[in-house]
């Protein structure tokens, strides 16, 4: 297997007495994608908000690319390739949809202004938003705005891509859609982490799972392995996993 492009070593985060991310080791690799899961408060978004930059860590060391970024800001770990959505979607709503993604390449990818429109059209025609290019951001409706979540992302030219929660609210059509276009931007070789709470998601995009619970890992292997485990899923993702697991094997 090739070199990890991202090691996270014995990294935590405090704040009070809450150890929101609690001494975790992980190592991902380009091109592929890993599933993170774990109840409500099990540290998945502090995660990828120490990976960003958003916050600092309390001790341990995120190493991207061989290099440490210790200290490093999010704009600087943006332009560096890692890039994030976020769970709340919020849109510059007054600005249009073509001028959100731009704002996302400018963000990030050193660019030009020239530049940043093609990126963002590129952006756009992937994630099939383009006819919307000149409405106000604030027109999308939900499942329009995740994508456009992805969409910005996309255009700072990410080796590294955090999905938190991009397809919690969307109907069936719209989660199929979603997973075929997250498999194929692994597909270009970056790095996709995916949050989410609807296991079928997890299982039809990810080969390995990792699962937090109270900050730190529990467990991590081949993601059916990991849903196989009664334990996990009693022990440490709950009643409401398992509920949920037997209903999407119903429905499959
Ligand atoms: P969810 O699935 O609900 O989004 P999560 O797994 O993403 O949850 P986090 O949001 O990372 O969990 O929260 C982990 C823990 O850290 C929780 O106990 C939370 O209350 C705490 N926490 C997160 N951010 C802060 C903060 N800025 N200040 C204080 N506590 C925080």
């Amino acid at each position: 297997m090739s070199a990890p492009i991202l090691e996270l070593k014995s990294v935590s985060r405090v704040y009070g007495g809450v150890r929101a991310v609690n001494n975790v080791s992980l190592s991902f690799h380009p091109g592929e994608i890993v599933g993170l899961i774990g109840p409500n408060g099990a540290g998945k978004t502090t995660l990828v908000n120490l990976i960003s930059g958003f916050v600092s860590v309390t001790s341990g060391e995120v190493i991207y690319n061989g290099k440490s970024l210790s200290g490093s800001k999010p704009h600087t770990i943006a332009r560096g390739g890692i890039a994030r959505t976020f769970q709340i979607v919020q849109p510059f709503a007054e600005m249009t949809v073509l001028e959100n993604v731009m704002a996302g390449a400018l963000y990030a990818a050193n660019c030009s202004l020239e530049e940043a429109r093609e990126l963002a059209w590129e952006s756009l025609k992937f994630t099939k938003l383009d006819r919307f290019a000149d409405s106000p951001a604030a027109q999308l409706a939900l499942a329009n705005r995740k994508r456009l979540e992805l969409a910005k992302s996309l255009a700072m030219r990410p080796r590294i891509l955090m999905l938190d929660e991009v397809n919690a609210g969307l109907n069936t059509s719209e989660i199929d859609h979603a997973i075929g276009m997250i498999r194929q931007i692994a597909a270009r070789g970056i790095t996709i982490i995916v949050i989410e709470h609807l296991m079928r998601v997890v299982r039809e995009l990810a080969p390995r799972a990792v699962v937090l619970h109270h900050g730190a890992v529990v467990c991590s292997g081949p993601t059916d392995d990991v849903f196989n485990d009664p334990l996990v899923i009693e022990a440490y993702l709950g009643s409401k996993y398992a509920k949920r697991l037997a209903e999407e094997a119903q429905a499959a």
